[in-house]
């Protein structure tokens, strides 16, 4: 099966292959090092002040979602969640839960938040739960113009942010304003789920140092003194290492340009064809397109077909659901292979042959 999906995304060979290595000890020294690397990498790849400001829990992204709620902020607390879309609401949902006064602050669907709103209605909070990149609508949120106004600026809220589906396609630092990341294995980082990423800024690793009940499988304490207190996900790990490697090798700036270049195609491929772009230029996610059908074309029928054919693609959410298909272009995958579903994808759509031609006006 081929997959175009955001998330779980293709698993490179040498990420597969790591993952064979046969179980050891997780206190013994083999995987000692693998641990010291894979941490030292992540704060590289963070521009983190070092590898205590990294948790790798065993979790899906939304577990690493619910130990930044859990550490940083207790029942009464009130925190400001920015939503632009279903895991935006998810994060806000995640918080509510455990007792957070949550204020929940809504952008249009397939819109990006607006920097001055948010900043407006942060004052006064104890932290903002944003997303970076918006899954479920293929929004990219403009957190370095965020980041930039709260940095410096204190006292200020903690910023806690959502990149499941964002780092390390787009590239992310810690610090200068964000205080905490959550990432997680399956997404960009080529790996498959089961891994949380949490990453944290001096400011968030200093709050840390305040006890707080309602916490026990998801304090970041022990994690960030270097311990494994309960047996880590070991095959994840040995992944993560190569994925990481793989990563390195790439470099942030040929991997952002590379992702913009697979929307790019996406896009064009599309909008020849006659799909609709649900999003505009300016906010077009790198990572994931969501694309509107005509009346006469089922999403749910489109996605069986294609998948009879051997390609996965995603469906809408939310309010999209019933019009909409969802493109990941994210992880380990080249222009070829991208091209190749499109080209799948173009078969469908109401002017074939334009969408395939497209693809011609794409070359160098
Ligand atoms: C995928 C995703 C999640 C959920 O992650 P799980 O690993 O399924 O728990 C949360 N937020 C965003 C932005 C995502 O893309």
């Amino acid at each position: 099966m081929h997959i175009l999906l955001p998330g779980p995304t293709p698993i490179p060979v040498q990420v597969q292959q790591a993952m064979l290595t046969p179980m050891s000890d997780h206190r013994g020294s083999p995987f000692q090092s693998v641990q010291n690397e894979v941490l030292k990498r992540l704060a590289d790849l963070f521009s983190a002040p070092s590898p205590a400001h990294i948790a790798v829990l065993p979790a899906t992204g939304t577990g690493g979602l619910e130990a930044a709620v859990q550490n940083f902020f207790e029942p009464g607390d009130r925190v400001l969640a920015v939503q632009t879309g279903l895991f935006g609401q998810r994060f806000a949902d995640v918080a509510q839960a455990h007792g957070i006064e949550v204020e929940r602050l809504s952008f249009p669907w397939g819109s990006a938040f607006d920097v001055n709103v948010v900043m407006e209605r942060a004052k006064g909070t104890r932290g903002i739960l944003v997303t970076h990149n918006e899954t479920s609508t293929g929004v990219e949120n403009p957190l370095a113009e965020l980041a930039e106004k709260f940095s410096g600026n204190n006292p200020r809220p903690l910023v806690i942010v959502d990149s499941i589906s964002g780092v390390p396609a787009l590239p992310l630092a810690v610090g200068h304003g964000i205080d905490v990341i959550v990432a997680a294995s399956q997404k960009g980082f080529m790996c498959p789920p089961g891994l949380a990423l949490v990453v944290l800024s001096d400011e968030a690793r200093e709050q840390l140092k305040e006890t707080r009940k309602g916490r026990f499988y998801f304090d970041l304490k022990p994690y960030l003194d270097g311990r494994l207190p309960y047996t880590p996900a070991i095959s994840l790990w040995y992944g993560l290492k190569a994925a990481l490697t793989l990563l390195d090798e790439e470099g942030s700036t040929a991997r952002l340009a590379r992702h913009r270049f697979l929307r790019d195609m996406t896009r064009t491929v599309a909008a020849a064809g006659g799909l609709e772009l649900m999003v505009q230029d300016r906010w077009a996610s790198p990572t994931v397109t969501a694309l509107g059908l005509p009346d006469h074309l089922s999403p749910l029928e489109l996605r069986r077909r294609l998948e009879a054919r051997g390609l996965q693609i995603a469906g809408g959410l939310g309010p999209w659901h019933d019009r909409g298909i969802r493109i990941g272009h994210v992880g380990a995958l080249d222009a070829i292979e991208v091209a190749g579903g499109l080209a799948l994808l173009a078969l469908e759509m109401p002017r074939p042959a334009d969408a395939l031609m497209a693809l011609k006006s794409l070359e160098g």
